[in-house]
Parts: structure tokens; sequence; C-alpha cells
């Protein structure tokens, strides 16, 4: 359905040049998309990053995030930035307890841990938890 919202956490990276424009007031005003600051850094006189969980129709977040991209943002998507390590993952079960968004299930058949991608929100508490480090995601922090 178009008008179905959908959430997308985005990790933008503002240079210094662009970092005091206010894009992100546009993007709410004009793009009537509906956003949640989880995390903000700015590295005086080199660039600022901002995590946002961004919310509105498919079409909304397409058009707002090509407007960031188009005022210079580099922009990520944090939900593919999850990675697990299929090889490594022993299937203990210890994200499932922490995970938030279903984005974690477990298998009855293969009695295994299933990773569904297009519901994990990036928040990072599996990676936290898991005891063989099979998880990744991206970082705020990440080499500047
Ligand atoms: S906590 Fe790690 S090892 Fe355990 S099921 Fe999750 S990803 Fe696999
Ligand atoms: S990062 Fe991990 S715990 Fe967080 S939503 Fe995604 S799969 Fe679940």
């Amino acid at each position: 359905m178009a008008n179905k919202k959908i959430k997308k956490n985005v990790l933008l990276i503002f240079s210094k040049d662009i970092m005091y424009n206010p894009v992100i007031y546009k993007l709410a005003a004009d793009f009537r998309i509906v956003f949640n600051v989880l995390e903000a850094k700015i590295y005086p006189k080199q660039e600022g990053r901002l995590i946002l969980q961004l919310e509105g129709t498919e079409e909304q977040l397409d058009e707002g995030i090509k407007y960031l991209k188009d005022q210079k943002v580099k922009v990520e998507i944090l939900a593919e930035k999850i990675k697990r390590d299929n090889e490594s993952c022993v299937h203990c079960g210890a994200c499932l307890a922490v995970c938030r968004s279903d984005a974690l299930q477990y298998d009855n058949e293969t009695k295994m841990i299933v990773f569904h991608s297009e519901h994990c929100i990036a928040c990072g508490l599996c990676e936290m938890v898991c005891p063989v480090k099979a998880v990744k995601t991206a970082s705020i922090d990440m080499e500047i």
C-alpha cells in the first residue's frame, strides 16, 4: 500500500561546510517526515553525525533521502548496516531476548535464530549481548 508508513534508521554525516544548514527542519516541513534523534555528535571544525529514525511513506522517505543527498549530506541506511556472520552464530538466542523489533525470530523447524533485516532498527543491542561477536552494526563513532 503506497500510503503505508515505514521507519528507517539513517546515519547522516554533515561536512563542516553544511553542518549548520537547516536541512533537518526542511526534511520535516517540506517532506512531512517524522523523525526521532537517536544519537547526535559534533566534531568541531570537522563534521557532524546524526542517527535519526525517519517515519513516513516509502515515497516520502525516498524523496527526503534524495533531498539530503542533494544537500551533500552523506546518508547511510543503518538497517542495511547490520551484518550477522552466519558461520560464527551459535544460535544461542541471547540476541532474541533483547530485540524489540521482531527482527530476530526463533524458527521452530530449524531451531535457529533467523534475522529479518527489514524489521531491524539498528539499535545495536544484539551486538552488545552476542557472546561470539557474530553481529556487527554501523557506528556513529566510525573513524572520520
Ligand atoms: S547472540 Fe550471537 S550467537 Fe547468539 S543467536 Fe544471536 S547472533 Fe547468534
Ligand atoms: S540491531 Fe539487533 S536488537 Fe536491534 S533491532 Fe536490529 S536485530 Fe534487533
